[in-house]
């Protein structure tokens, strides 16, 4: 079961406030990932504001045979203004990535808020004429939004090969996200299926206490994370699932699963769907910590941190609250407070999530000012 695959958003940074990548850090990880048989590599232009490509020429391209990776990009839907802006990002990725090809090249972020770009610029014949070039191998599309919005664009994209999907078992019957009904779309329109976000930005390893006693008890040798990896590749059709690796414990971890699978059971799947239950009570904001806001905040509000602090401390009852709040302090005082948030709504748009962000801002400056 080699359904693991590298996902390169969440890779490890040299010290807390800083945004350079641990080059020697992540090098280590990629080789550890290859040496034990895992090849695919996922990156995105936004991905630590274009370090994330940068990072996979210097620690996997030029360190390895273009033969011995799949590497997977994206086409910044989001940012587009004009047709020609497709192919300046294109060749700004192929230079930044050093490579003369992408294994997959896929249209980032099919939502109904980048329609207007959808329709206006057509990225879809700009993929397929790249396919034809040969400067990609397979074309698809990630997605975040609705099933019904999702066959609509499978049947204006019929030459679509592979979808890539939010699933973990929290979203799974969610009714924002709807993991299981985009799912079973993709498998009647026979594409196939790549995940993303199987442990939802963390919040499937850091899970209530409550929730983890029950997870421990069940299956004493298996570790939390675990869970969440065998729920989303035990999944008919789903050929790859991209883990968010931060650090060299999270890519023996994962390995550690993948290489000795097995799918859940039936009663298993039961205690995934309490654990959810649990998960949900919280009330935690529903981020993935993503940072696709970030670059949107005219006022530098570190969003998904703040969010972060927010839900562990929640998630943990508040017995760290102290630390959590000076965390909080620390964060604010170099950046700005989550009280300056002027409710401008310049991020909403950029959230795949479709969170509220200036009214859970409000609920964050609340808790911890
Ligand atoms: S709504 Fe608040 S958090 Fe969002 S961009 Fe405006 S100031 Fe920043
Ligand atoms: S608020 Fe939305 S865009 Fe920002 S980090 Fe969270 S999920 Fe990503």
């Amino acid at each position: 079961m080699k359904k693991l695959g590298f996902g390169a958003m969440r890779l490890p940074e040299n010290g807390r406030f800083s945004k350079g990548i641990d080059l020697d850090l992540t090098c280590e990880m990629i080789d550890y990932f290859i040496e034990k048989g895992y090849n695919y590599f996922d990156t995105a232009y936004p991905y630590h504001s274009g370090k994330s490509e940068e990072t996979l020429k210097k620690c996997l391209v030029e360190r390895y045979s273009r033969e011995d990776f799949i590497l997977i990009d994206k086409l910044p839907t989001f940012f587009l203004k004009k047709e020609e802006d497709m192919e300046k990002y294109f060749n700004i990725q192929q230079e930044r990535c050093g490579v003369e090809y992408f294994d997959y090249y896929l249209i980032h972020d099919i939502a109904k808020r980048n329609l207007n770009a959808i329709r206006k610029f057509n990225p879809y014949e700009y993929v397929k004429k790249l396919k034809k070039e040969g400067k990609v191998k397979h074309i698809g599309f990630s997605f975040h939004d609705d099933a019904e919005f999702l066959e609509e664009m499978l049947n204006e994209m019929p030459e679509i090969e592979v979808v890539m999907l939010q699933i973990n078992y929290l979203d799974w019957e969610s009714s924002a996200v709807q993991s299981r009904k985009c799912y079973e779309i993709c498998r009647k329109y026979n594409k196939e299926i790549m995940v993303m976000e199987p442990l939802k930005g963390g919040t499937l390893v850091n899970v209530p206490d409550k929730a983890k006693d029950i997870l421990k008890t069940s299956k004493p040798e298996m570790s939390v994370p675990s869970w969440a990896l065998r729920f989303v590749a035990g999944l008919k059709d789903v050929s790859i699932v991209f883990s968010g690796m931060h650090s060299i414990e999270d890519v023996k971890e994962n390995i550690e699963t993948m290489d000795n699978f097995e799918p859940l059971d039936e009663k298993e799947h039961k205690i995934l769907q309490d654990v959810a239950g649990i998960i949900k009570g919280v009330n935690i904001i529903p981020c993935t910590y993503c940072n696709y806001c970030a670059e949107n905040c005219e006022d530098n509000i570190p969003i998904s941190k703040f969010f972060e602090l927010y839900n562990a401390d929640l998630r943990e009852n508040h017995f760290k609250f102290s630390k959590y709040l000076d965390e909080y302090n620390e964060y604010a005082s170099i950046a700005a407070y989550a009280s300056d948030c002027t409710f401008c709504g310049n991020c909403v748009d950029s959230c795949p999530q479709q969170l509220d962000i200036p009214e859970y801002m409000g609920d964050v400056a609340d808790y911890f000012e």
